[in-house]
């Protein structure tokens, strides 16, 4: 089970390095990196799990956090809707085509791999379409897909997409961003988690 003692944090070098291409077809040690990493981000957001193992919550995971250089990651959230779950395991994922308007957390972003507050805006693409390889662990198959992702689940793979690239949200953040949007969270009661 990954815990945060697992999770390596600013400073450590993989996390500025360049992740390699995940070679196909998966093997079963890359397999069971995505499953663990995809449960931890259960665990993060189940209350008693999280309060037991002391696990900040998270809704997105990088294989580089946990000192692997490849170029797989794990989402598992909902949307700002919070009507559709986002459950990804992606393997070699890659931008084909983004919009040029941008949009921001309004809070700024978090990082599992940052352990201090960071002041500030991250700019993102408001819609991506991404090619990738997804990991079905019930089926255990590794599938070609092309997903359109916007808003927040846009914002949350382009953060887990840095991580792959050696890049932490720290390098990209602005003081003020004039004339972007920000994401607009359904409601305001229920708060969204927003490490990655
Ligand atoms: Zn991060």
């Amino acid at each position: 089970m990954i815990t945060m003692k697992d999770i390596i944090r600013e400073g450590h070098p993989t996390l500025t390095k360049r992740a390699v291409d995940v070679r196909l077809p998966l093997s079963n040690k890359d397999k069971n990196t995505l499953k663990e990493m995809r449960q931890f981000l259960i665990n993060s957001q189940t209350p008693k799990i999280a309060e037991a193992y002391e696990l900040r919550p998270g809704v997105g995971l990088a294989a580089p956090q946990i000192d692997i250089s490849k170029r797989m990651l794990a989402i598992y959230t909902e949307d700002e809707k919070f009507e559709k779950l986002h459950d990804y395991l992606m393997v070699n994922p890659r931008i084909v085509s983004h919009t040029e308007a941008q949009t921001y957390m309004p809070g700024g972003e978090g990082c599992l791999s940052i352990d201090r507050e960071v002041e500030g805006l991250v700019p993102r693409h408001k819609r991506v379409t991404v090619k990738t390889y997804l990991y079905d662990t019930v089926r255990d198959v590794l599938e070609e897909h092309t997903l359109k992702l916007k808003g927040f689940i846009a914002i949350v793979f382009q953060h887990e997409l840095d991580h792959l690239n050696g890049v932490l949200f720290t390098e990209r953040v602005k003081a003020t961003l004039e004339g972007v949007e920000p994401l607009q969270f359904k409601t305001i009661e229920k708060e969204s988690p927003k490490e990655e």
